[in-house]
């Protein structure tokens, strides 16, 4: 039976997200969030650019354009304004032996043409309105947006309570009921709770094997140059540069483990000499003028898949580890424990889809998604392959097999 309420923790876009897609389907979702505004981690950027990294017809790649799509889709739906989504598209640039075969591969894949296109050097910078020095991948459709925006629009549900400045410290479960805390005081009760409170997640006093990682991300933001203003779309290489909103560019990312959430002038070069390695002349034009940056860390698993569905109980689990053919239902779950995280580098793509799969889950309905796909994002994976479970992990999917 489809419950009644939700408890979410964590507002940026994986929470807003599935904020949305319980309260769509008649369930009243309360929202909790430690900072007075939401989007304030890493959904937080002034831009998030919305596209697919794809490698060829892997399930990976299947993922990924899956998700792309749901995005498209849900912010048509919400019709966002213009000053909020500009889908200028973006070129992926064959910068290196690798990549312009990855790219090369992508293009010639049955279908491919329906959202992307091959274009060489010349029609790649026609296409960019700038100077590149590499053939790219163009994706029409893609394009960047406001974080902030999005979150706000997907949060503006009758079935939907905001509460901010509200850092929950611990998830207890007593019975059937969750009761969460906020300091020493249980502040709600709920028999749903879903976890989209990224890195944090691990830290809420649950027996849980998320073994997720911070990875630390500083982008530059950059002040337009008379000849930048002539960028059309987003280019990305091992970095990516946005045409500018509000007169700012925003050029990315760096990557490291750093815990620090400190602006480093090492990180803008390091950005601006991603730049420079594949379009000189706008370089050129702008290393004078980074106006200063944003630090935030990613949330990521080992294998780079979100962490989405029911979760297991990781000290029962341990203590008593069930057999390779073990049937679902007997497995120790924290029952209407769910988590939708670790979103890495690309949450506006996964998040979405995530949260939609989530809801079908929890108001058992057929997931969008095939089983395949399914299985990749079991958020137990890990632990039960610790355990050298990986075919009942990869049999797993989401956990919809509980409740068949
Ligand atoms: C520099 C950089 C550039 C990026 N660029 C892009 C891009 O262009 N396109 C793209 O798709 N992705 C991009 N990403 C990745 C994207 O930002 C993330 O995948 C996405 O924002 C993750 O969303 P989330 O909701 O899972 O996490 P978050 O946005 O971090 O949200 C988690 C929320 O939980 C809250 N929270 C944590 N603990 C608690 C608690 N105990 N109680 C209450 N609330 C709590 C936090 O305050 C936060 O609001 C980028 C990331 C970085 C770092």
């Amino acid at each position: 039976m489809q419950p009644k309420t939700a408890i979410i923790i964590g507002a940026g876009i994986a929470g807003c997200s599935s904020a949305y897609a319980l309260a769509q389907r008649g369930i009243k979702v309360t929202l909790l969030e430690r900072h007075e505004q939401i989007a304030d981690e890493a959904s937080g950027n002034p831009q998030a650019m919305l596209y697919p990294r794809l490698s060829g017809d892997d399930t990976a790649s299947q993922f990924a354009l899956a998700g792309y799509v749901y995005s498209l889709d849900l912010i048509a739906k919400l019709a966002l304004d213009q000053a909020d989504f500009h889908a200028c598209g973006m070129l992926q640039l064959g910068f290196n032996d690798r990549e312009l075969a990855r790219i090369e591969k992508v293009a010639a894949l049955a279908g491919a043409a329906d959202y992307l296109q091959l274009l060489d050097q010349a029609e790649a910078s026609q296409k960019a309105g700038i100077a590149l020095l590499h053939p790219a991948l163009h994706f029409p459709q893609a394009a960047w947006l406001k974080p902030k925006a999005l979150c706000q629009r997907l949060l503006s549900h009758e079935n939907i309570v905001l509460k901010t400045s509200i850092n929950v410290s611990k998830v207890l479960k007593s019975k059937d009921v969750f009761e969460i805390y906020s300091g020493d005081n249980c502040i709600e009760k709920s028999e749903i709770v879903i976890l989209t409170n990224a890195n944090q997640a691990q830290h809420l006093g649950l027996n849980l094997h998320l073994k997720t990682q911070a990875v630390r991300g500083q982008l530059s933001l950059v002040r337009a140059s008379a000849a930048s203003l002539r960028l059309q779309s987003i280019v990305c290489s091992d970095g990516y540069l946005s045409p500018a909103s509000d007169g700012l560019h925003s050029l990315g990312a760096s990557f490291s483990s750093d815990p620090s959430t400190a602006i480093d002038a090492l990180d803008h070069q390091s950005n601006l000499s991603k730049l420079n390695s594949y379009a000189e002349t706008l370089y050129d034009s702008l290393k004078h003028k980074v106006q200063g940056g944003r630090v935030s860390f990613r949330c990521s698993s080992a294998d780079y898949f979100p962490l989405l569905g029911e979760l297991l109980d990781h000290q029962a689990l341990s203590a008593r580890p069930p057999r390779p053919n073990a049937n679902a239902a007997t497995l120790p779950w924290v029952k209407g424990l769910y988590s939708n995280l670790a979103h890495g580098s690309r949450g506006f793509t996964s998040a979405p889809l995530c949260a939609e799969i989530l809801a079908s889950l929890i108001c058992q309905e057929d997931l969008p998604i095939s089983h395949a796909l399914a299985s990749l994002l079991n958020p137990n994976r890990f632990i039960l392959r610790q355990l050298g479970l990986k075919k009942l992990a990869r049999s797993l999917a989401t956990s919809t097999d509980r409740h068949e």
